[in-house]
């Protein structure tokens, strides 16, 4: 190991922990150039090379690497929040109306096609130009954008490292949510713990939010599968000593670690501009249901990346790249690159729990810089596998228990929601207790699901 491995966790969520994690955390710590430590987050488990809920900065000066495996498959997988300004009580006797409306507007499940099909020039624009490009195209709003990372569209996205097959899985597939663990989720806020940031986030109890959890699709997954094989393949030629086939990568300065961010880049533009369409499709669902509603984002948050960002190392800032994989970025107050709206009380962060949980909003804190490069947990975390699910749960039995807790569920999948049972996950409220108490991120508000639309 070069640098130590940190496992931010309690006593009941380190005895539970996936074995996996420990090794892959240490291989992790072992990479060339990587620099303090590697990280896992209270919701982490085991992953394709890296843990999920992995955090790892590399230094380009320093012969630091860029992971396709860091990043994950689902490249910038991420949540969105959008205020709907309607309150429980106003949602209450449309419940089934507005979970009809929403599941007939988004296309959900493996391999679902949109109504958009993307010629050459649209691809390319849309690889360059994420949200931005959608919004040019009249999916969405111009406020839209300083809600979002980077305002919606990643710099540095080069599109002819975008192979034809990862454009070609892409071009039916935009404004879909995809498979099981992706979601559209009609929440309500059940309770608020820091009444300021709340109030600059725009949530009170019994406020209505639609979440969106989705990502680049077909694309992302493509640039993923290719890129770790070209990686597997070099890493011999850049010497570099693997301790896990996995964990393939390439020197950050190298032609094959460039053309990675390059496309990656681009992928964090196809989800950028992914979540914005289905923005926009709900928008018009809700509009049929509530015809004077309009749908304001809260913000946008990815969780699975490697962005380049300054951070202090023994007291001397450095552009490091850091990769989240299944963890949130959690900027504290005071962060230039914040919109202005949230400078004050720092980054707003959507944490998934389950269909029949709770899910979070957190808030970056001044400490989280010094804690793990301003990363915090992505959701609850698998507690066993998608496998492992479906033999304890059965899918319709599911959907009939949550509807007696007023939980609707649709879904195109019933195998899918099994392997997506609420207890196939840790606990999320200790997960969100632990990254708080160890100033990872702040607790702001909880919220409860109402609708669930499961891809
Ligand atoms: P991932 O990106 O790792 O697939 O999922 C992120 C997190 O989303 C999971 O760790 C889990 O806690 C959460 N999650 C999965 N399905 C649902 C759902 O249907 N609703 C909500 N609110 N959260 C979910
Ligand atoms: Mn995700
Ligand atoms: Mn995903």
């Amino acid at each position: 190991m070069r640098v130590p491995a940190v496992i931010y966790a309690d006593a009941s969520l380190l005895r539970d922990m996936d074995q996996k994690v420990y090794e892959q955390i240490t291989n992790v710590a072992s990479l060339p150039g990587i620099v303090e430590a590697a990280y896992a987050m209270p919701d982490a488990h085991w992953g394709y090379g890296f843990p999920i809920g992995g955090v790892a900065a590399f230094d380009p000066d320093q012969g630091g690497v860029v992971s396709a495996g860091g990043v994950g498959f689902d490249i910038s997988c991420g949540v969105r929040t959008l205020h709907t300004g309607l309150q429980l009580a106003d949602v209450r006797p449309y419940k089934q109306q507005l979970a009809d409306a929403l599941y007939k507007a988004i296309p959900a499940g493996v391999g679902s096609k949109g109504r958009i099909h993307l010629n050459h020039d649209l691809m390319h624009g849309m690889l360059t130009g994420g949200a931005q490009w959608a919004l040019e195209q009249g999916w969405g709003e111009d406020s839209d954008l300083e809600r979002m990372e980077e305002g919606g569209r990643m710099v540095g996205a080069v599109a002819s490292y975008v192979s034809p097959k990862a454009r070609e899985r892409q071009k039916d597939e935009m404004g879909t949510l995809g498979s099981g663990n992706h979601y559209l989720e009609v929440q309500r806020v059940a309770e608020v713990y820091d009444q300021h940031v709340a109030n600059v986030f725009g949530l009170r109890v019994d406020d209505v939010v639609i979440s969106i959890h989705c990502g680049s699709r077909g694309l992302g997954h493509q640039i993923g599968t290719e890129f770790l094989r070209d990686m597997a393949i070099a890493a011999s030629q850049y010497r570099i000593d693997l301790p896990d086939r996995e964990l393939a990568c390439a020197p950050l300065t190298s032609p094959l670690g460039k053309q990675y961010l390059g496309a990656m880049r681009a992928a964090i533009n196809c989800a950028l501009a992914n979540r914005q369409i289905i923005t926009h499709l709900t928008r018009d669902a809700v509009k049929t249901v509530f015809p004077g509603v309009h749908l304001g984002l809260l913000y946008d948050v990815s969780h699975n990346t490697c962005k380049l960002e300054q951070h202090a190392i023994n007291g001397q800032k450095k552009a490091l790249f850091v990769h989240r994989k299944g963890a949130t970025r959690a900027f504290g107050p005071g962060h230039p690159d914040l919109p202005a709206v949230f400078r004050q009380v720092g980054q707003p962060m959507l944490i998934g729990g389950s269909m029949g949980t709770s899910s979070y909003v957190l808030c970056g804190t001044q400490e989280s810089e010094k804690r793990a490069f301003n990363s915090a947990c992505h959701g609850a975390g698998r507690a066993m596998s998608r496998h492992q699910a479906t033999k304890q749960w059965q899918g319709s039995a599911l959907v009939d228990d949550l509807a007696d807790r007023g939980i609707i569920i649709r879904s195109p999948s019933l195998r899918g929601v099994a392997e997506e049972a609420p207890g196939a996950y840790k606990d999320v409220s200790v997960v969100v207790d632990v990254a708080d108490r160890a100033g990872l991120a702040r607790k702001v508000a909880q919220l409860e699901p109402l609708i669930c639309i499961k891809g």
